[in-house]
């Protein structure tokens, strides 16, 4: 596909659950979209960083957890054929006169669309590394930055370094399948949720789980599996059996090539209307995360709202004319031959 001109009336650019909801919005409304996301996989932070963490406050679904919801986005788009471009980032955006934009993405594809949605969350996100010699030849075989399988930690020695939610949290889910866990932080104070901090220090009054005061200062191991973990504490070098390590320093949240497209920004992220939530740029369209205007809440459930809205005016540039009805997915049985239902 690389250097072909990819032509389509919409690129959304980040499959989150809110660049994969614009696909149905814009489904609706007959308008073809590709989806172009960094990560190797759509979900954006629900199954980059919180999987199987349960979500509470997506109307209409009690619970889910945060794969569960890109799955059931993932099923609801179906229908209206959206063409996935993972592992790659969208680096240039150029207007083209009348003709819509011109994309290219640092594995050489070019697209041409009427209509650009930039759906880009945080932008690209990426762990902190802690200050160690030689983890990047563990990455990925026994050290982790996120949990996307928690059978990949069943009877494994794991180590947890870090004091804040993540740290805590996976703490507490690993704890029951792990063989053996222990906890390190720098200083004995924690930034995590005072109910994981109790249940966390109950553990280790249980004899369950270790909790080390320390800093990580080396690794053993071979070809990319660990052995252990070697610590500084207060009382000398610590050294810790370990199959699994999960270092959890934060995330750097860079936004990217998005700062270079020309569009207005508020503190790194993207002015919008709240009709048609459109950038300074007109056809350029900022929904979820990424972008910024009085009152905004950073939740899936408002990045729907504004997918919806975004669609109506999107519609109005990509078909420029053509009558728009308001309709009832309900009620219409053109809308539902669309989904493929009627
Ligand atoms: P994201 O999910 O951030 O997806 C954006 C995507 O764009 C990413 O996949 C990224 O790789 C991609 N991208 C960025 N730049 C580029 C580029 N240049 N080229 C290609 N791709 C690009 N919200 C709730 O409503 N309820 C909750 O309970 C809740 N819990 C949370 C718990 C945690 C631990 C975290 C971290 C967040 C939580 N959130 C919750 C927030 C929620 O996850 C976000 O609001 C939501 O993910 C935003 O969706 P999005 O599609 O806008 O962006």
């Amino acid at each position: 596909m690389s250097g072909t001109e990819i032509v389509t009336d919409v690129v959304v650019i980040g499959a989150g659950p809110v660049g994969l909801f614009a696909v149905f919005e814009l489904g609706l409304l007959d308008l073809k979209c590709h989806v172009i996301d960094i990560l190797d996989r759509p979900g954006g932070q629900c199954t980059e960083l919180y999987p199987e963490k349960p979500i509470y406050d997506i109307p209409g679904f009690p619970v889910i957890s945060g794969q569960g919801l890109t799955d059931n986005l993932m099923k609801q788009i179906a229908p209206f054929g959206a063409e996935f471009h993972l592992s790659r980032m969208v680096t240039g955006l150029e207007k083209l006169g009348h003709d819509g934009f011109r994309l290219t993405t640092d594995a050489g594809d070019v697209f041409r669309a009427k209509v650009v949605v930039v759906a880009a969350g945080g932008g690209s996100f990426q762990p902190k590394r802690p200050p160690v010699d030689g983890i990047e030849a563990y990455e990925g075989k026994s050290v982790f930055y996120s949990v996307r399988r928690m059978d990949d930690f069943r009877d494994q020695d794991v180590v947890i370094v870090g004091g804040g939610d993540s740290a805590l949290d996976w703490t507490l889910n690993l704890q029951p399948i792990a063989r053996t866990l222990t906890l390190v932080h720098r200083r004995d104070a924690f930034r995590a949720a005072p109910d994981s901090v109790n249940k966390m220090k109950a553990l280790v009054a249980e004899g369950k789980i270790s909790l080390v005061i320390g800093q990580v200062a080396g690794l053993e191991g071979e070809d990319g599996q660990l052995s252990a973990v070697n610590f500084s504490t207060e009382a000398g070098e610590v050294r810790v059996p370990a199959t699994r390590l999960l270092p959890f320093f934060g995330l750097t949240m860079k936004l990217g090539p998005v700062a270079d497209w020309g569009l207005e920004l508020n503190d790194n992220l993207i002015v919008v209307d709240t009709e048609k939530f459109q950038s300074s740029v007109p056809g350029v369209f900022a929904i979820g995360d990424i972008n910024s205007y009085p009152g905004k809440l950073k939740l899936i459930l408002s990045g729907f709202h504004e997918a919806a809205l975004m669609a109506q005016a999107a519609k109005k540039i990509a078909s420029p004319g053509e009558k728009v009805i308001f309709q009832y997915t309900t009620s219409s049985t053109k809308l539902q031959k669309k989904l493929g239902v009627a």
